[in-house]
């Protein structure tokens, strides 16, 4: 039978112990780690290679080095990069730059020096926090031409170092005019800043993406859109405090900013991080650490199933898996639930909605479309709408493919400091994704297309006009059109077409190692053809869809 509104189909699919609507239970993520560490100040925030930081500790640690950030002269509503991997410091960084009543904005540590001083000058960050080997090799050359005037370092745990706490058995190795981030958090250990007054509608974060329209943006997410999605993840999966979150996104991207630091402090319970990916390392800590709950993207989960050595009984601890930033072939998730026993949820969002915006209930098999053979990628979760429209912004009747559309209290409030930009994107509210897809009858969505010429390389998003304005920097380099194309691990993956200046020489693999110099590892054409022309319509205009379709 057919529900008479799209809000009853979707309402329908709920299973019965799913609440459709939630209401806000903290203004600030403050308000919300605040209710943490009063009710569990013992239990450990994070778990790192076997060590702790409890919450009371989270609290203290963050309270000075909000007191230094101040005192340093860091003042409500300045921006702090982080530069950072999953490291423990990246979190305590965070919250007290929050308790000094700033604005986090995060980087990829994969950032090359162009794409960081892109993010210092948009943000206009007067503060950097970085690993000390990143500073070293990246942001020491670039800071200096911002409007940077602090720079906190840090490193990395010695595993090696025979040290029981956490904290002392990292490095401390700070460059010159520099301040060691621990050791400004020991110079004010006990000072408590005044709290900010925050509410729902301040801007707690600035994600970068380059969303539909080309150059990296920050999206604005507030304090209500990172509590609101905490919790919605919370109660779609049901989580509480003897749950483990393992920390296997990067911190950096929202889905590590919410799936893993704001859930783990909104439910009381620990987030254990790995420094970064390697799947001996993340099965070593799923099993010591018996995590429970793991958001990440596909290539994580093929990544272990690959993992010849992985034991069927590896993941047992693991109770809720979901996948999240690039579409998962269905084979994949059956031969995954095969391996290992344990069915993968997909779940669907982008920066701008703070992450999940639609998901596959918890404990609910997602249907595939018969003809696009695409797997559901869910339905909207708590409070929030979504439409497909069409070329008119006209809802399209089910089954029929339009964008996707969110409204909801995730959808972030614009772009920071782009108007036009936001204008274009956000519609009364309402986001238009460049995602294409379509509702089926039960109220279920699926992804078959993008309006956006985003690259999608195993989550890992990639804009083809950066990716030619680098490859335009080589002298030999007459045209550059860059696509992705299909890849058996990432989904996709960056390839460039390129036509040389009459006269010139270069060879593919020349202009490759040229690229990979520039740009984040995940973004350099792993292929690149040479072509005497690029596609192009009559009006000049690159036919990238002509060179996807012909690879
Ligand atoms: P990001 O801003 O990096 O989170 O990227 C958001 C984009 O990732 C979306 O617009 C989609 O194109 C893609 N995406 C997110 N979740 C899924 C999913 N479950 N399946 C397929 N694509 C997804």
């Amino acid at each position: 039978s057919e529900a008479a509104t799209p809000t009853e189909a979707w309402h329908s699919l709920y299973p019965s112990t799913l609440p459709t609507h939630i209401e806000p239970e903290f203004a600030s993520i403050l308000d919300m780690i605040e209710a943490s560490v009063r009710r569990v100040p013992d239990r450990p925030a994070i778990r790192y290679f076997g060590r702790s930081i409890t919450f009371a500790e989270l609290d203290r640690m963050s309270d000075a080095l909000a007191s230094g950030l101040l005192a340093l002269g860091f003042a409500a509503g300045d921006r702090a990069v982080l530069y950072l991997q999953n490291v423990p410091q990246f979190v305590i960084a965070q919250v007290a730059v929050w308790k000094a009543g700033g604005v986090a904005v995060s980087a990829n540590p994969m950032y090359k020096a162009r794409e960081l001083a892109e993010i210092l000058h948009d943000s206009g960050a007067t503060v950097l926090v970085s690993l000390e080997s990143l500073y070293r090799d990246v942001a020491a050359a670039v800071v200096r031409s911002t409007a940077v005037r602090t720079v906190l370092t840090t490193s990395e745990l010695d595993l090696a170092a025979d040290e029981s706490s956490l904290l002392t058995g990292i490095v401390r190795t700070r460059a010159e005019g520099t301040h060691d981030l621990l050791e400004l958090v020991g110079e004010h250990d006990g000072e408590r800043p005044v709290r900010p007054a925050l509410q729902g509608s301040d801007v707690a974060l600035l994600t970068y993406t380059s969303g539909t329209t080309g150059p990296p943006k920050g999206a604005m997410t507030t304090h209500g859109n990172a509590v609101f999605n905490a919790q919605t993840f919370r109660d779609w999966v049901g989580l509480n405090g003897d749950d483990v979150v393992l920390g296997v996104a990067p911190l950096f991207h929202i889905t590590g900013l919410i799936a893993h630091i704001a859930v783990s402090l909104l439910i009381g319970a620990p987030l254990v991080l790995t420094y970064r990916f390697d799947v001996s390392d993340l099965l070593r800590t799923v099993r010591d650490e018996r995590a429970t709950f793991m958001v990440g993207s596909i290539t994580v989960f093929i990544a272990l199933m690959n993992a010849a050595d992985t034991d069927p009984d590896a993941l047992t601890s693991l109770r809720a898996l979901y996948s999240g930033g690039a579409p998962i072939a269905p084979a994949t998730a059956r031969a995954f639930q095969q391996r290992f026993g344990i069915y993968i949820h997909n779940i669907y969002g982008l920066t701008e909605t703070t992450s999940p915006a639609m998901g596959v209930p918890f404990g609910v098999e997602a249907p595939v479309d018969p003809v696009s053979g695409a797997l559901a990628v869910g339905i909207p979760v708590f409070d929030t709408t979504v439409r497909i429209l069409d070329e008119a912004g006209a809802p399209c009747a089910p089954g029929t493919i339009g964008e996707i559309a969110v409204s909801g209290p995730q959808v972030c409030a614009g772009y920071w400091r782009k108007p036009a930009e936001t204008a274009q994107a956000f519609v009364a509210g309402e986001l238009r994704t460049g995602d294409v897809g379509f509702m089926d009858e039960h109220g279920w969505f699926y992804l078959v297309d993008r309006k956006k010429d985003q690259i999608n390389a195993g989550g890992y998003k990639v804009w083809p006009r950066e990716v030619e304005d680098v490859l335009y920097e080589h002298p030999a380099v007459r045209e550059a059109a860059v696509v992705g194309v299909a890849d058996d691990y990432r989904g996709e993956t960056v390839k460039a077409y390129v036509s040389l200046v009459p006269g010139a020489n270069a060879t593919a693999q020349e202009l490759i190692a040229f690229a990979r110099e520039r740009m984040a590892a995940y973004k350099y054409p792993r292929l690149l053809e040479l072509v005497d022309d690029i596609p192009k319509t009559t009006s000049g205009k690159l036919l990238r869809r002509a060179l996807r379709d012909q690879t």
